[in-house]
């Protein structure tokens, strides 16, 4: 199973938030979501859980 990750430091933010959140994708969508908003003070909505979403990668695993 490929792991995604949100990392804070990909999404264009006013504050230098450094935060990366890895798991499977449908954890990552929720904690990055209420990250983005108990932090970015962003509003959770469709669109931003969204923007989360498209924004995931897939966790590079050392090889
Ligand atoms: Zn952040």
């Amino acid at each position: 199973m490929t792991r995604k990750v949100a990392d804070c430091r990909n999404t264009p933010s006013v504050m230098n938030c450094t935060l990366t959140i890895s798991g499977e994708e449908e954890e990552v969508v929720l904690a990055a979501t209420e990250h983005a908003v108990s932090v970015h003070g962003h509003e959770d909505t469709p669109e931003l859980r969204a923007e989360v979403r498209a924004s995931l990668e897939d966790e590079k695993v050392p090889a």
